[in-house]
């Protein structure tokens, strides 16, 4: 493909990305296709010789699209939402055209460079404390991961290291440290609230250490699952009793299923007393309101715990994938990551003039996201992204009304939080109210109803024992109008399978 060629295929390209996103509500949110539907439409190797960009674009309409799920789409309220907009698209387009690898400063100045400035601007957006600056005393700073689970394994393997360098700092003989540091790798244990997303369990997996679980009951106050600097502290001394160390363990403001946020404050007062306890938070969708004012008074806690992760790829309109980890020292970063073979080195690095952001992450190579963050905090602006939240959030309080002004048929399970609401419905016997069990079991059916229905997608949990729904209005192009046709189907859906007498 020539220049000539490639201007006229990328005109194309956007003429008809636009014209998708302008007609999204027309295509069924969710592919209808059955698994393994593409093979037979394919051929079984690439062609010998090159083909033009006209066939190739015919493709996506007529075998890709069918197969796709839309996540831009308004009727899309599954899962969390992976906003998408054009700035952020714009980016994607700038960082393939300057394609670099990025591990070093010196790979391409501007990459590193403007990461280390957006996440700045970021961490004051979200009001995270002074010390994730990268400007900060704490020697603090940003970078961007591919994703929370990435985020996670990082640094599990930092608050590894720190808590070995602890236990060793003082000894000299290399194979005295490596008998220490061996006497304690098989104790460590990291802790992870049993509301939390399975990313710390699996970050765990890979870092191969032992993780626990810690039982969330249902809080008195907050009426959601939340940990509370209690709770936490009797686990650890459990651990503790039986010979293990608590190293690690992750906190969450928002969690998958209740959009839960953990009680920070009293978590913040464990840290005198657990020192060397790595505190890392999970903001991965809910991080995303802290661009509001009114959602601020959640972070100054954050001051006594190590790191944050927030997801700008989930609710804040930026293409997937853009994770956002501060940490208060890097130091435990570079300190655990950091390997520099002859190939790597140049004189920017060695004179500690610059950022090598391959010392904070797992993989070498990066990709230039700042770009897109870049271009989306510029686009829209602070009021803009601040304007995207508060509409997702009261579009959301729209259905959750909806819900509770019937009693007869739902319940909600939590409180509606970060544009969740999660819900069940009464069993039809109304003696049966109480029965868990009656109620889980139409609960399941409405919803399975509504997903095979596929004019909206949504996704359920279960939570302690609860089978609930989830509607999540996160999503960039939402109206009331759609939530009210989302509550409209499962209303309906409840009324048919009640009719239908099956409980
Ligand atoms: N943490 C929380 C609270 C989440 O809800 C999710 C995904 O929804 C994750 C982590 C994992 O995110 P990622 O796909 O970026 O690894």
């Amino acid at each position: 493909m020539d220049s000539e060629q490639f201007r006229e295929a990328a005109q194309s390209a956007i003429d008809k990305v636009v014209k998708y996103y302008e007609n999204i509500a027309e295509h069924r949110v969710v592919s209808k296709v059955e698994p393994g539907y593409l093979k037979p439409l394919l051929p079984d190797g690439p062609p010998l010789t090159g083909e033009p960009w006209a066939e190739i674009e015919k493709d996506i309409k007529d075998k890709i699209l069918p197969g796709v799920t839309h996540w831009q789409h308004p009727n899309f309220l599954a899962f969390f939402p992976a906003n998408s907009s054009y700035p952020g698209i714009l980016g994607e387009i700038y960082s393939a055209a300057f394609t670099s690898a990025n591990f070093n400063w010196l790979c391409s100045p501007a990459a590193t460079e403007l990461e280390t400035i957006v996440l700045d601007w970021l961490c004051k957006l979200l009001n995270l404390p002074e010390c994730y600056l990268s400007t900060s005393s704490t020697g603090g700073g940003g970078v961007i991961q591919g994703s929370a689970s990435e985020a996670v394994v990082t640094v599990v393997v930092a608050a590894r290291d720190r808590y070995l360098r602890h236990l060793t700092s003082g000894i000299t003989d290399p194979a005295e440290k490596e008998r220490v540091e061996d006497a304690h790798r098989s104790k460590l244990v990291a802790l992870v609230s049993d509301q939390a997303h399975s990313c710390t369990q699996k970050g765990c997996m890979v870092a191969g250490v032992k993780y626990r679980t810690v039982k969330v009951p249902r809080h008195a106050s907050t009426n959601t699952y939340t940990l509370t600097g209690d709770i936490l502290r009797n686990r650890i001394e459990e651990l503790k009793a039986e010979g293990l160390e608590p190293f690690y363990v992750t906190v969450t403001l928002g969690t998958t299923s209740l959009c839960a946020v953990d009680d920070f404050a009293s978590i913040a007062q464990l840290r005198k007393d657990y020192p060397k306890l790595w505190i890392h938070v999970d903001a991965a969708y809910a991080g995303a309101a802290l661009v509001c004012p009114e959602y601020q008074s959640l972070t100054p806690p954050f001051e006594h715990f190590d790191s944050f992760d927030m997801n700008m790829h989930k609710w804040l309109l930026t293409n997937f994938d853009c994770s956002c980890l501060f940490v208060k020292e890097r130091k435990h970063l570079i300190n655990a990551l950091s390997l520099t073979p002859e190939y790597l080195r140049n004189s920017f690095s060695e004179k500690g003039l610059v950022t090598d952001y391959r010392d904070w992450q797992i993989p070498l190579g990066r990709r230039f996201r700042a770009l897109k963050l870049w271009f989306v905090m510029r686009t829209f602006g602070v009021e803009g992204l601040q304007a995207h939240i508060r509409h997702t959030v009261s579009t959301g309080l729209v259905f959750s009304k909806l819900v509770q002004e019937r009693p007869d048929r739902f319940q909600i399970f939590t409180p509606p939080a970060f544009a969740l609401t999660v819900f069940s419905v009464n069993p039809i016997v109304p003696d049966e109210e109480g029965s868990v069990e009656r109620r889980n079991e139409i609960t399941k059916e409405v919803y399975e109803a509504v997903n095979a229905d596929g004019e909206i997608f949504i996704t359920s949990s279960i939570i302690d024992g609860n089978y609930v729904m989830r509607v999540v209005s996160g999503n960039a192009k939402i109206e009331e109008k759609h939530l009210q046709r989302a509550f409209e189907i499962i209303l309906q859906k409840t009324e048919d399978i009640r009719a239908k007498g099956a409980h």
